[in-house]
């Protein structure tokens, strides 16, 4: 028997965007435990936007496990918040709502910024570096600074150590900027990890006294925001595919444009402007390899027959994945298949 720290974590109540909430419960298990194992735990949601103080009872549900590996015996333990009955989902709970299909793959790539003293890392206390251009995928202090590679390697060992599926991280286009790839089979699984990978890196960064700035478009001016592109296939997208389905698909992803960028971010306005390998928000369009598109196909979809995977260029880095993925595989649902 050991003693395991249980790190219950949440999504609290408030808006437009949700903040990670969690705290730690002990518990005695004979090994690492499995979520059938974990119980129910409550929390006071007067104080996270999630009730009021005279019923103020939130209940926690476990839906993901982790390991821990910056903590002995430590667990993440990702968790739905529902109503007093344990049974009922709570209405900030985004995740109990979703349309999951295990054949739905998501590859999300989170980019955010790092931040101290109220300014992205690397820019100096007056005005502004030197304009983007090298720091994309860029090497050396110059380019990257010091202390930011030692945090996102840091973050990517965390995150394999916790079993989160991550395919790569990169040095963005922007100063202190930053991305990380997740991919996911089954939308509710790709979102999970997406949220623990949020909440390691925010966890991270507290001590080195850094905030991560996932706002999409925090800098004005000639510096790119921040997105969380959305790659997304079904079954029949892998193994039929074909340019009829795919015209079919475009035609419903363009008739709910509105309803797909209701949830795609706060602020988005600021980011999707036409500039800086954006699409306007008021436009939808789609392009081979055309990174001004609201989606862009890969090179490799049209080689393979109209197969593959689509990338919605326009989700941002404050995103929701659980909305994210719910609303595109909501249009897909709506489009028949040949
Ligand atoms: P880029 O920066 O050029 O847009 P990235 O390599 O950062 O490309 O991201 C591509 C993403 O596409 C990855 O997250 C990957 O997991 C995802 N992806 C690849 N194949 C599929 C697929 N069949 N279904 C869904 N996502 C996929
Ligand atoms: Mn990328
Ligand atoms: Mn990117
Ligand atoms: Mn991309």
């Amino acid at each position: 028997m050991a003693k395991y720290k249980l790190e219950y974590i949440w999504l609290d109540g408030y808006t437009p965007v949700p903040n990670l909430r969690s705290k730690t419960q002990v518990k005695e298990f004979d090994s690492f435990p499995s979520l059938e194992q974990l119980p129910i735990w409550g929390f006071d949601g007067s104080s996270t936007m999630q009730a009021e103080g005279r019923s103020s009872d939130c209940m926690l549900k476990p839906v993901s496990v982790h390991p821990d590996s910056t903590r002995r015996n430590g667990v993440l333990v990702m968790c739905e918040v529902m109503m007093p009955d344990g049974t009922t989902p709570h209405p900030t709970n985004t995740r109990a709502t979703i349309l999951d299909d295990p054949g739905a793959w998501f590859g999300f790539e989170q980019e955010y910024f790092l931040y101290q003293d109220g300014r992205p890392l690397g820019f100096p206390a007056e005005g502004y570096p030197a304009p983007q251009g090298p720091y994309y995928c860029g090497a050396g202090f110059k380019a990257v600074g010091d202390i930011a590679r030692q945090i996102v390697e840091e973050h990517l060992d965390l995150c394999l150590d916790a079993g989160i599926n991550h395919e790569g991280i990169n040095a963005e286009v922007a100063k202190g900027q930053w991305e990380f790839q997740i991919f996911g089979k089954g939308s509710k699984r790709a979102a999970d990890e997406v949220w623990v990978a949020r909440y390691i890196l925010n966890r991270l960064c507290e001590k080195y006294s850094i905030d991560v700035e996932y706002h999409c478009k925090p800098i004005r001016g000639d510096w790119n925001g921040s997105g969380m592109h959305a790659n997304f296939s079904t079954d029949y997208l892998r193994e039929k595919g074909g340019k009829t389905y795919f015209e079919a698909l475009m035609a419903a992803f363009a008739e709910n444009m509105e309803e797909h960028v209701a949830v795609y971010g706060p602020d988005n306005h600021l980011r999707l402007t036409g500039l800086h390998e954006t699409q306007s928000i008021d436009k939808f369009t789609y392009g081979l390899a055309d990174r001004g598109s609201s989606i862009r196909i890969p090179h490799s979809f049209v080689n393979n027959d109209y197969k593959g995977y689509l990338e919605d260029r326009r989700p941002n880095s404050q995103g929701d994945p659980y909305q994210i993925a719910s609303r595109i595989l909501k249009t897909i649902s709506e489009v028949p298949t040949p």
